[in-house]
């Protein structure tokens, strides 16, 4: 941390918090993501461990750049490049909607991202207003890759995100989901669609026009009545 100035919090979670801060010889602005205890709480290590895994292999315009990484007191420390605003950020600019030229060009490059995950075999699994990054360029960088995982295993057991962008089958407890059932619809393990993000995706696009959640539930079975009262039944 000498190397860096702390300009201040610019987000926290619960595995820990984000700080902007400026490196003294370049100047560069940062944003240093400093994880809790990593050696007392095995879910934050696990996390942390987890987002720097897929950091280091993904590398795509449209995701963030993890520039460093250390360790200091048993913390670990990611220094990624810094970004200007969160999609959340303009929503609560323009909290009647988001003009649809720029919610196509912010979509356009959330897709471009999501799909190269996909490509790579990775789920992001936390697609929301707040992780998704808009440089003052309006270059999208998705962010936040602590959920994300391999899409080539067969169960995904331990998922825990935001309820709002969660798909249907991952509200009733399918531990299949991001792989089809239907082993005829697969054309080559190549062409495994990621549902769930393509759902979170939806959802961020409603919000993003209308500056409403589309379905806010305030449980999980109030999130599956919204949907079902908005798509009725399967
Ligand atoms: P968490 O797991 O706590 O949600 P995130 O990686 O999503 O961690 O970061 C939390 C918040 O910090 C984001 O919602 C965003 O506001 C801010 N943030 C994260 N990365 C950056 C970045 N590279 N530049 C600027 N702000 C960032
Ligand atoms: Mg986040």
């Amino acid at each position: 941390m000498e190397k860096y100035d702390n300009l201040g919090l610019v987000g926290e979670g619960s595995y820990g918090m984000v700080m902007k801060c400026r490196r003294r010889d370049t100047g560069q602005l940062v944003a240093i993501k400093k994880f809790l205890d990593s050696e007392d709480d095995k879910t934050v290590k696990k996390i942390a461990l987890r987002e720097i895994k897929m950091l280091k292999t993904l590398r795509h315009d449209n995701l963030v750049n993890l520039l460093e990484v250390f360790r200091r007191k048993k913390r670990l420390y990611l220094v990624f490049e810094y970004i200007d605003y969160t999609v959340l950020d303009h929503l609560e600019k323009y909290p009647r909607g988001i003009d649809e030229m720029t919610t196509r060009r912010v979509l356009f490059q959330v897709i471009r991202g999501i799909e190269y995950c996909h490509k790579s075999n990775t789920i992001h699994r936390d697609v929301k207003p707040e992780n998704i990054l808009v440089s003052k360029d309006g270059i999208v960088k998705i962010c936040d890759f602590g959920f994300a995982r391999s899409a080539t295993g067969d169960q995904l057991t331990d998922y825990v995100a935001t309820r709002w962008y969660r798909a249907p089958e991952l509200l009733v407890g399918d531990p299949r989901y991001g792989n089809y059932h239907n082993v005829h619809l697969l054309t080559s393990k190549n062409h495994l669609r990621r549902p769930i993000d393509i759902w979170a995706i939806g959802c961020l696009a409603a919000e993003m026009l209308t500056g409403e959640p589309l379905f806010p539930g305030d449980s999980d079975i109030d999130q599956l009545f919204h949907i079902v009262r908005c798509l009725g039944e399967y």
